[in-house]
């Protein structure tokens, strides 16, 4: 069976649904395909944060950006990863694709006040925030049955509330009232990337494209060098889809992939927090399509704290503020520390894989995330309320947590040397006392001072503070990622780029599925899907001619 369309997009997240919003509108007659049996990918299950330099809402909210400031911090991220042009392509196009989705797919994005640049010293970061943008509640109630077909997020403790009002996502953070989250019950009123995808979805489905799943694109068709089409199974049945003007593969990475990580990969991503679906299809298919590849090393890395089964669906969560706060560090099994533990969590890839060449041994792996009786108090068991939502403290640490009355106990159970882990703690809390961390800078940058205690934030006394409070626990942290970052290289209209640097005619990539056009950068909340989106736009565009 063969259906024709102009333009044909796997994957149903950000990247694919900006793109098929985009390609409807540059009229083309568009099919959209879900390998899973629900649709909205990763990014449903995400923030919904999305980084935008220079976007048109930062000024309402008293931020000043430029394209070249922009460009100056990009580049000063880049460690040659970056190609200018693919910078200069998402600086340019980013603000048009916010004003072009709030104006035609209802977007409504606002600035997210005061949330720092992640490396918000480098030049032309912006140390006050501005560029992330997200979008308001949805009532999911307007997708019908489709409200039951996004997938919900395994991490958050509720969906019902926006990253502004979570402790994380807020300078002062404002959780509704148990009131207000009952209103929010009637139409389910969804934040965070169920608001972001609900949006785009029902832009889609108000377009008249109707996302088709558990429909997995398996191969391209190429026809005298063009892609002309897809082989696509649907239910277990082998279609061939025909497009006209292009095929845009936003398939989401490949870090479910044992096979491409072993190939590719600069070091050990056991965890990640992504949909399992992303298996790399996207890469298969332009591989076998002749594309050039680039930043093939790379993922959007993270510290993921292990759960024992049960406590979510994915036996792990991110690990992002619990490490910035007070009366918590991480030290690997030596029992030191070893990185700056609240630095953003991408570059914290960098720590996980650094090399003990005596051992011959990956020095920081295992680690784990040590803290006190008095953290659980303040701020609860990491990972055991819901990422970003959870604000208030508990009695007791959770049951499955590792404890012990000494920091010498501790350290016995988890095996690393006991002086080693009493002098480590000891140095941290001589450090707190006079004000700051020289072994490794935490608190220093505005970001650290944003992630840590939400009623201290923008002093140091968000993340510093001392381990003196028996019992002590510990939690056992791995090297995880949001998705890969390496695919199809693609110039700035998400055209493929085959090995001769030429586009191959009719295959675009977006998102996760192509080498991310900033390189190794995570610029700021939502550096994955504002990229993601913006080269999605392109692609929906370009291929709609
Ligand atoms: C808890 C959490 C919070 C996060 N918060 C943020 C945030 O606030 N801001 C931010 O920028 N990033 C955030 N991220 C990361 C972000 O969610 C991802 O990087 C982003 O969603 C990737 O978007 P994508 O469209 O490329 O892929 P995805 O959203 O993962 O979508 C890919 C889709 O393609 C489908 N697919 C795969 N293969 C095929 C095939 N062969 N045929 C058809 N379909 C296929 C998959 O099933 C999937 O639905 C977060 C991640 C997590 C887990």
């Amino acid at each position: 069976m063969t259906d024709t369309y102009d333009v044909i997009v796997a994957g149903t997240g950000a990247a694919g649904l900006t793109a098929a919003i985009a390609a409807h509108d540059g009229g083309a007659k568009v099919a959209l395909f879900e390998k899973g049996e629900q649709v909205g990918g990763t990014s449903a299950w995400s923030g919904g944060h999305v980084w935008i330099p220079n976007n048109p809402h930062m000024a309402a909210d008293g931020a000043a950006d430029s394209r070249d400031l922009a460009l100056t911090y990009l580049m000063s991220l880049s460690r040659g990863t970056i190609e200018e042009r693919l910078a200069e392509a998402f600086v340019d196009a980013g603000p048009r694709m916010v004003e072009y989705l709030d104006a035609k797919a209802g977007t409504d994005f606002y600035s997210v006040r005061g949330f720092p640049d992640y490396h918000p010293e480098h030049p032309g970061g912006l140390t006050g925030g501005g560029r992330t943008v997200e979008c308001p509640l949805f009532a999911f109630d307007q997708l019908g049955e489709w409200a039951a077909r996004v997938t919900p997020s395994p991490y958050f403790a509720t969906m019902n509330i926006t990253m502004s009002e979570t402790p994380l996502g807020a300078a002062v953070p404002s959780m509704p009232s148990p009131e207000e989250m009952q209103r929010r019950k009637i139409h389910d009123e969804r934040g965070l990337g169920q608001a972001l995808v609900g949006r785009l979805l029902k832009a889609c489905l108000d377009r008249g494209i109707e996302p088709v799943t558990s429909a997995r694109m398996r191969n391209l068709v190429i026809d005298a060098g063009r892609v002309t089409g897809a082989a696509v199974d649907v239910g277990g049945q082998r279609r061939e889809v025909m497009a006209r003007r292009g095929v845009v593969l936003a398939t989401g990475g490949f870090e479910w992939n044992e096979d491409y990580k072993r190939a590719f990969l600069r070091g050990p991503l056991t965890h990640p927090v992504s949909i399992e679906t992303n298996t790399g299809d996207g890469l298969y298919m332009a591989m076998k399509a002749g594309a050039m590849l680039s930043n093939m090393r790379e993922a959007w890395w993270i510290p993921v704290g292990e759960l024992p089964p049960g406590v979510n669906r994915m036996n792990r969560f991110l690990l992002s503020g619990d490490r910035s706060r007070p009366r918590t560090i991480m030290v690997n099994r030596q029992g030191r520390r070893f990185a700056n533990e609240a630095a953003n969590y991408n570059a914290f890839g960098g720590a996980f894989h650094q090399e003990d060449v005596a051992r011959f041994d990956y020095a920081n792996l295992p680690c784990w995330l040590i803290f006190d009786q008095c953290y659980v108090e303040r701020y609860g068991s990491p990972g055991a309320g819901g990422a970003g939502v959870k604000s208030s403290g508990a009695e007791k640490a959770a049951e499955w947590l590792l404890g012990a009355p000494s920091l010498e106990d501790l350290a016995e159970k988890l095996g690393v040397p006991p002086t080693n882990l009493v002098s480590t703690v000891q140095r941290w809390n001589d450090n707190v006392a006079a004000g700051h961390d020289p072994d490794f800078l935490r608190g220093e940058s505005a970001h650290d001072r944003w992630w840590g205690d939400p009623d201290h934030k923008g002093t140091v006394e968000a993340t510093l503070g001392p381990l003196d409070s028996p019992p002590f626990y510990a939690l056992p942290v791995r090297s995880g990622g949001l998705g890969t970052k390496g695919g199809p290289r693609v110039d700035p209209d998400a055209r493929v780029i085959d090995l001769d640097g030429n586009p191959i005619p009719g295959l675009y990539a977006a998102g996760n599925a192509c080498g991310s056009p900033l390189g190794m950068t995570y610029g700021g909340a939502g550096g994955t899907l504002g990229p993601a989106m913006v080269f999605g736009w392109l692609a929906g565009r370009h291929a709609a001619g």
